[in-house]
């Protein structure tokens, strides 16, 4: 349970509006009186994922993931409620008492801010280093060269990390960073006496990898002579703010451009990408070296509907996109490839021919399976019998990878015609590659949701009046709910949490708020219940309903009595006790009122 005060959550909920703080994190699209966008919690093609703006939460229809602000914070970051709540109160200022939080908690979100913060200064000392460091004129001589200007370097802060040991280190240290915070860091590496810190990166070019916020998460160090040292690039490790194959380099830039042009070009190299940006070709990211993860893929998906991947025309470059192809089919995305002229990347080309002629070139790249099949028919054993079932092979492993069946059809009975095979031995090829498993690259699988607490009609209702009206909930307040709501089922309890809860019904933030404290079944149970609106009579049908559970009360206690009346060998006063409180509670159940409102569908 959260160590947050309960009006401060309430006050963090209504500063952060969660149409505004979901569409920070990706686009969404306004439908009708709500907003949609492919659920990030599991995998769709068409958008079943709702934020309604006007209750403050979200829903999938798809999977039934649901909840509030601070729930999506939790469940898209993959962090904490306390992580989650301190995020979003950063964002607009809200102070948390820190004597509130647990010390676990405390320490956690504080690491976590501690190390964006040390983050963005080492960001801020490479840069420096860049522009006016005395050590770094081979890095200004290796900017020249490949023409990227002092503005460029400024908007992409890109740095140099001077060639020793504690360039980093020694300022960070001067800054006030402690030892464990310099250690999970990842900036630095411990020497192998135990313990001693030493930077990094040295006497490398620095690009900031930013999530998709912005904020800097890790960095990239390149080499600037490649015979200097084998790793021509050195990332950070994984830490608590970096996951590798969770973030596309370039995004938070071009997410925009990716929106306008439903359409994503994939650069190899950083360069590339920043090149490519700022000559205006802006719907570009590069997924860091390796080959797409799922993950990567999916993120992509949340923007764009094609893929154009630019690689060495060598063979090397060839694998490159081949390793890519299933993680990006298997989202559903369109896949084109432009293969660069030999010797070419899109920097070289963009600086040689422009902006616009490499935009010809993307317009006019091949469709993926298109290139493949030019590909394998150029060949030179194509021409025999081996060659051909090669080929096959070869094309009926990508096409497994597509996962819409219609889509996967059209593709199969094109490249058949194309390498004179047969459909039906394509189809038979295909069905013998093996699933792929997704999700293979680390990435934590989607969290299971936990089953909501099975409401009974009845107390649904009371739920979403008590939920929803002011009066009623006072009047269900006002009643004896020990006697009714004590017979230890799951949906009483909850009942019982609802009334006795302190928010206000017309504040969705202060409703939202309450919400984030219950368990996941809870939760997920009444976010279903808030989907419903709230009956023009819910007075009516609080005291219908109330009084409904009052009569199974007394139908309980009812047969309790009528079971001892049918053991064997009973006195004659016990047994006219017994008929005497059987007849009571048959008054007591008739004196109920009956009900008067139209029965609410269940
Ligand atoms: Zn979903």
């Amino acid at each position: 349970m959260p160590h947050i005060p309960q009006e401060i959550i309430e006050q963090i909920a209504a500063a952060n509006d969660i149409v505004e703080v979901i569409g920070g994190y990706f686009p969404l699209k306004r439908m009708g009186g709500a907003f949609k966008a492919l659920c990030p919690f599991h995998n769709e093609r068409t958008p079943s994922f709702t934020v309604s703006s006007q209750r403050q939460r979200f829903k999938c229809f798809g999977c039934g993931a649901s909840g509030s602000v601070i729930g999506f914070v939790m469940d898209y970051e993959h962090i904490e409620f306390v992580a989650a709540a301190r995020k979003l109160a950063e964002k607009v200022n809200i102070k948390i008492p820190e004597a509130e939080m647990t010390q676990a908690d405390y320490e956690r979100a504080d690491m976590r801010r501690r190390l964006l913060s040390l983050h963005a200064e080492a960001a801020e000392f490479f840069h420096m280093q860049l522009m006016r460091g005395n050590s770094a004129d081979a890095a200004r001589v290796y900017m020249k060269k490949r023409e990227l200007t002092a503005e460029v370097a400024k908007s992409w802060k890109i740095g140099f990390a001077p060639d020793t040991w504690d360039g980093l280190l020694a300022p960070m240290r001067a800054a006030g960073y402690k030892e464990n915070e310099l250690a999970e860091s990842g900036l630095f590496s411990t020497g192998e006496d135990g313990g001693r810190l030493y930077d990094r990166f040295r006497g490398r070019l620095m690009f900031p990898i930013c999530n998709d916020t912005g904020e800097v998460i890790a960095f990239s160090g390149r080499v600037l002579n490649a015979e200097q040292s084998p790793a021509k690039y050195v990332n950070s490790p994984e830490t608590i703010l970096f996951t590798k194959g969770a973030v596309l380099f370039g995004l938070h830039k071009s997410k925009r451009a990716l929106i306008d042009a439903k359409q994503a070009i994939v650069c190899e190299g950083q360069v590339d990408l920043i090149t490519a940006f700022e000559s205006g070709v802006q719907n570009v990211i590069a997924p860091q070296g390796t080959a797409f993860t799922d993950r990567q893929a999916r993120i992509l998906k949340r923007y764009v509907e094609e893929v154009v991947l630019c690689f060495d025309a060598d063979a090397a470059g060839e694998k490159a996109a081949e390793r890519s192809l299933p993680q990006l089919l298997g989202e559903g995305l369109l896949v084109r490839v432009l293969a660069m002229p030999p010797g070419e990347d899109p920097d070289s080309l963009i600086r040689k021919e422009g902006a616009e002629a490499f935009r010809a070139r993307i317009a006019a790249a091949k469709d993926f399976f298109d290139h493949q099949i030019e590909r394998q028919a150029g060949s030179a054993d194509f021409g025999t019998p081996r060659g051909k079932i090669a080929a096959a092979r070869k094309l009926a492993e990508f096409i497994a990878c597509i996962p819409d069946g219609i889509a996967r059809e059209a593709v199969l009975s094109n490249a058949a015609t194309r390498i004179e095979a047969s459909t039906h031995d394509l189809r038979v090829l295909v069905r013998r590659v093996p699933q792929r498993q997704p999700g293979g690259d680390g990435e934590p699988a989607v969290q299971e949701r936990a089953q909501p607490v099975a409401l009974d009609p009845t107390k649904e209702w009371l739920a979403l009046v008590a939920l929803r009206s002011q009066a009623a909930r006072a009047w269900l307040q006002a009643q004896a709910s020990e006697r009714v709501l004590d017979d230890g089922q799951p949906d009483s309890e909850l009942l019982v949490k609802i009334l006795d809860a302190e928010f206000r019904v017309d504040e969705p933030a202060s409703v939202n708020a309450w919400l984030s404290t219950l368990d996941s079944a809870e939760e997920a149970a009444l976010s279903s219940v808030l989907e419903m609106d709230a009956p023009q009579d819910a007075q009516v049908v609080a005291e219908d309903c109330w009084h409904e559970l009052e009569r199974r009360v007394i139908l309980r206690r009812r047969q309790s009595v009528e079971a001892q009346l049918r053991a064997p060998g009973l006195a004659l006063e016990d047994m006219a006790r017994l008929h005497e409180q059987v007849l009571s509670f048959q008054r007591e159940a008739a004196a109920l009122q009956a009900p008067r409102a139209p029965r609410p569908p269940a």
